[in-house]
């Protein structure tokens, strides 16, 4: 008999990873495979599943938008996608000048960050260096890929636009780099492909104030810690800075392809008419969705339950007594657990057979982002869960 398993390795492009399960429904915090089983999802489709799964506002807004105009083109507005950008704005605290452009992805987001970059080099065209961070990651495309310190992604796929260079993210290291060449300065607050490292503290504001002594772009990635997942709406509002733009993907739209970059500013004047478009990017769909996530995120005050349900998390995961783990960075319900060997593929798997879905974003850290929308109950589900995988291992 054929399984799922043949038919993917027969049909889908080996980008991936054999998968895991097959999936075909879930509810809240919990997802299902074709045989029933149920996981426990604290991995949310990686910082995506804000809402969890079938949030019945979002199935609501996506359904009644369905009727009413899934797509219409660039040619035209939509009302959800007038009143998102509104939202981003008040939400980001832009003021007037700050400007919205709808994405389909976080790499595309970052993208257009890179464009306007590239669009600040003054008047005499001397800006012309990108500073971005060793070990970060913006995405896949040619650009957000330049964009990423990971050579090992970039070998295979050189040359990549030029004038990016990658630092180590600390305060010396910016201090060094900094100059009147520079354009833009790109940075994640807390890096959570690399493993949930946070920036050392000061380091936004300092980026902050460097870069406007030169005229450059502060561009602040918050792809995986926006919409809520620090307990804050983006987690560079936790420091009081004012960035330059700010990109948002993952948890916008509750699972629904979406990103944006919010502009404040004279960035906001940047681009000019031809310079940059999308086809799909902010069509009806896509932004009611999204209002539909940021506005249950508002009304059921999910920000205040990132920030406790993540302290009691971290207890939780103190509380479990393992040699394993020796610690946890993060903040809110974006959580790496630090392990005291390289077992995180291990863990990851144990904790598969256990129900329990969480991932390894390198062999000595175990990755947490579940829906914003968790309790007492999944918190206890996860600790009976995780103890199993821990215990498997050890
Ligand atoms: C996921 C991620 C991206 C890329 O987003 P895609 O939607 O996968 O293109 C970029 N930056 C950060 C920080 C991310 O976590």
């Amino acid at each position: 008999m054929t399984t799922w398993q043949d038919n993917e390795a027969h049909d889908m492009m080996r980008t991936f990873a054999p998968t895991q399960a097959l999936l075909v429904r879930g509810d809240g915090a919990y997802v299902e495979d074709g045989d029933g089983t149920r996981y426990l999802d604290f991995l949310g489709g990686i910082a995506v599943n804000v809402l969890g799964h079938a949030h019945p506002v979002l199935v609501e807004a996506v359904s009644e938008q369905a009727k009413a105009l899934i797509h219409v083109s660039n040619y035209f507005a939509t009302p959800p996608q007038l009143e998102l950008a509104a939202r981003l704005k008040r939400l980001a605290c832009t003021g007037d000048a700050g400007r919205v452009f709808f994405a389909n992805s976080g790499t595309e987001a970052n993208e257009a960050a890179f464009k306007l970059a590239r669009l600040n080099r003054g008047d005499d065209g001397r800006r012309t260096r990108i500073l971005s961070m060793k070990d970060s990651f913006h995405g896949r495309t040619m650009g957000a890929l330049a964009l990423t310190g990971k050579p090992a992604m970039h070998s295979d796929f050189e040359p990549l636009p030029g004038g990016v260079e990658y630092i180590d993210t600390t305060i010396e290291a910016l201090e060094a780099a900094m100059d009147e060449q520079v354009a833009a300065v790109i940075v994640e607050p807390i890096k959570g492909e690399a493993g949930v490292y946070e920036v050392p503290d000061g380091f936004l504001e300092r980026a902050r104030a460097l870069t406007s002594e030169v005229g450059a772009l502060l561009i602040i990635d918050e792809i995986q810690t926006g919409v809520g997942r620090t307990g804050d709406w983006f987690a560079y509002q936790a420091t009081g800075i004012t960035p330059d733009a700010v990109t948002v993907a993952k948890g916008i739209a509750g699972g629904v392809p979406m990103g944006a970059i919010i502009t404040f500013g004279a960035t906001s004047e940047l681009f000019h008419p031809g310079q940059h478009g999308t086809t799909f990017g902010g069509n009806p769909l896509a932004t009611a969705a999204a209002n539909a996530v940021l506005g249950e995120i508002e009304s059921a005050g999910l920000l205040e339950n990132a920030r406790q349900r993540g302290e009691q998390l971290r207890e939780v995961i103190a509380g479990l007594g393992s040699p394993l783990i020796t610690g946890v960075r993060g903040r809110g319900l974006l959580l790496g657990i630090a392990l005291a060997k390289p077992v995180a593929p291990a863990i990851h798997a144990a904790a598969l057979s256990a129900g329990l879905i969480v991932n390894a974003p390198n062999a000595e850290t175990i990755r947490l982002a579940p829906p914003l929308i968790i309790g007492d109950a999944e918190i206890a589900d996860f600790e009976k869960r995780f103890r199993v995988a821990l215990d498997a291992v050890s």
